[in-house]
Parts: C-alpha cells; sequence; structure tokens
C-alpha cells in the first residue's frame, strides 16, 4: 500500500478529518459517531464533527442532524457548545 499521507485537519487541539479515510467527519457517515437522541437542545441524534487532543481533554463535539445545534462531550456528560476555532469551515 502507497497511500498518499493525508494532511490531517486540525485547529487548536480538535480534529475534523477521519483517521481511517481522511474525510471530514461531518461528511464521513461510515466512521462518524452517532449518539441517538443525544442533542441537548432537542433529543436529536449527534454526529461527530471534531475529535479533541490532550490538550482539550479528548473532549468530542458533534452536531444535531436535526437542528444543528454544536454539543460536546466531556467525561461522559453532553452539554451545548459554543464554536471554536475552525468549526465553521469543518463542521
Ligand atoms: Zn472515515
Ligand atoms: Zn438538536
Amino acid at each position: 500500500m502507497s497511500n498518499e499521507k493525508k494532511k490531517r485537519i486540525w485547529r487548536s487541539g480538535v480534529r475534523f478529518d477521519c483517521p481511517d479515510c481522511g474525510l471530514l467527519w461531518r461528511d464521513d457517515i461510515e466512521h462518524a459517531e452517532l449518539i441517538a437522541q443525544g442533542c441537548p437542545e432537542c433529543h436529536g441524534t449527534l454526529s461527530l464533527v471534531g475529535m479533541g487532543e490532550s490538550i482539550v481533554e479528548f473532549a468530542k463535539w458533534y452536531r444535531c442532524v436535526n437542528c444543528e445545534a454544536l454539543a460536546m462531550k466531556r467525561r461522559g456528560e453532553i452539554v451545548s457548545a459554543k464554536p471554536r476555532t475552525g468549526f465553521s469551515e469543518f463542521t
């Protein structure tokens, strides 16, 4: 396999592309994690859009497929989140 190494897409400790296929999480229907009824606003399904690294305590960011609210999961808790650097571009 001589797959060309894909550039990681990340901003401020949050990664927006899938390490398996290189698609942005928001476009990656195969690998993006879903949380049924996870949206803090409308209880819609959340879909993974960003994966935090150690600098942000490995938090994960999700967008609701129903109302497009942004949510964050950290230490097992899902809360509403404000957009961070890169979110308008990549999520
Ligand atoms: Zn993928
Ligand atoms: Zn929602």
